[in-house]
C-alpha cells in the first residue's frame, strides 16, 4: 500500500497507483518521478499564492508529472494529467538547492502538480534546503496522508492548500477526492503549526453559489482561524472546461464580501487584474500592495503594522 496520500492505493506488483507515478516494484513502492522535474522556474512567492510568507522573495518552484486528482478544469493539466516522465535530465536534491541559491531564492516550492505524489523527492530536497538556510513551500490539493502531514511539520514551512468546494459529491465525482478528509487535513496542518493559506478557484456554475462560498468562508473562520488568508481566484477556460465562461469580477467581489462577513482578516482576489492589498486588521492601513504577483510596496515593520503596531499573521523577514 502506498501511504503518500489519502487514496492509500493498494498496488499490485508491477503496477502504479491512481497518480500513475508510484509503483509497486516488489519489495517497496518506488516514486518514479524522483529526480525528474517537469517544470522548474524562479517565481515570486506571491504566485503560489502566498501573501503572508516572506513577501517579495523569490522561490525556486518545481513540479513533476502526475496527480492524485483529475479535475476537469485543471490549469496545469499538460503535466498533471500525464504519467509520461521525461528522464533526459536527472536533478539531485543537492543540485536543486544549488540552483535555488544561485538564483537568490529564499525558498523552494513544490508546486505545479500535486507534490504529495512526489513527497519522497520533495522531502529530500527540503531537508537539504534546510541545511542551507532555505525555507520550503508546498502547494497542494490537501489530500495528503496523515503520515505525510505528520512528517511535514519538521520539513515544510508553509503551504497553500486548495479548498475547491464544500460539496462532498462534487469532490468525489468531479475531482476524485473526499471533502471530509480534506477538511480534517486542513485542521491537521493548523495543529502542526505549518503556516497555511487557502485557495478557492471559483468555477462558474460549479462552486460559485453564495451558499457554497458561505460554507467555505465559515469553515475557514471557525475551524482554521480568522488569520488564515483566503485567496479567491478566477477560473479561465482550460482543459475539458472550454465552454464555461471566466469568473466574473462581480462573483469574485461577492466571495470577497462573504469572506469579510465571516470576519476573515485577509481575503484576496487573484488571477485577474484587480489587486487586493494586505490591510491591517486593526487600523485598516494598507500594508502590502502588489501588481501581477509582484510586491510594489511594503509598509510592514518586521511582522507589525507600520502604523498601529499590530502583529500581522504570517512569516515575515525582520527587515521587511
Ligand atoms: S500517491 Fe496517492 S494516488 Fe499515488 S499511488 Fe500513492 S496513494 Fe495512490
Amino acid at each position: 500500500m502506498c501511504t503518500l496520500c489519502q487514496h492509500y492505493c493498494k498496488i499490485k506488483e508491477g503496477k502504479t497507483g491512481i497518480c500513475g507515478v508510484n509503483k509497486n516494484v516488489g519489495d517497496k513502492i518506488e516514486c518514479l518521478v524522483y529526480g525528474y522535474p517537469s517544470a522548474l522556474n524562479v517565481d515570486p512567492i506571491e504566485k503560489k499564492p502566498l501573501y503572508h510568507f516572506l513577501p517579495g522573495s523569490k522561490s525556486l518552484s518545481l513540479g513533476t508529472v502526475g496527480c492524485n486528482f483529475h479535475c476537469s478544469f485543471c490549469q496545469n493539466w499538460t503535466i498533471s494529467q500525464t504519467a509520461n516522465i521525461d528522464k533526459s535530465q536527472y536533478f539531485s536534491p543537492e543540485q536543486i538547492v544549488e540552483l535555488a541559491i544561485d538564483h537568490e531564492c529564499e525558498s523552494i516550492s513544490y508546486t505545479y502538480n500535486e507534490p504529495t505524489i512526489f513527497y519522497p523527492y520533495a522531502r529530500d530536497i527540503a531537508l537539504e534546503a534546510k541545511k542551507r538556510g532555505l525555507k520550503n513551500v508546498y502547494v497542494s490539493n490537501g489530500y495528503e496522508s496523515h503520515e505525510v502531514i505528520d512528517d511535514m511539520k519538521d520539513v515544510i514551512d508553509a503551504a497553500n492548500i486548495d479548498l475547491k468546494s464544500f460539496d462532498p459529491k462534487y469532490y468525489q465525482k468531479a475531482l476524485g477526492g473526499n471533502l471530509e478528509k480534506i477538511l480534517n487535513n486542513l485542521k491537521h496542518f493548523v495543529q502542526e503549526d505549518i503556516w497555511i493559506e487557502i485557495t478557492t478557484l471559483i468555477v462558474p456554475t460549479q462552486n460559485d453559489s453564495e451558499e457554497e462560498l458561505d460554507k467555505i468562508a465559515s469553515f475557514i473562520a471557525n475551524e482554521l482561524g480568522k488569520d488564515v488568508p483566503w485567496h479567491i481566484t478566477a477560473f479561465h477556460p482550460d482543459y475539458k472546461e472550454l465552454e464555461l465562461p471566466s469568473t466574473s469580477i462581480e462573483t469574485l467581489k461577492m466571495a470577497y464580501d462573504i469572506g469579510k462577513k465571516h470576519g476573515l482578516h485577509h481575503v484576496y482576489i487573484g488571477n485577474v487584474s484587480y489587486d487586493t492589498p494586505t490591510r491591517c486588521p486593526s487600523c485598516d492601513a494598507v500594508l502590502i500592495e502588489r501588481t501581477y504577483f509582484r510586491q510594489t510596496s511594503n509598509h510592514l515593520n518586521g511582522a507589525k503594522c507600520g502604523q498601529c503596531g499590530t502583529t500581522i499573521a504570517g512569516v515575515f523577514d525582520e527587515q521587511s
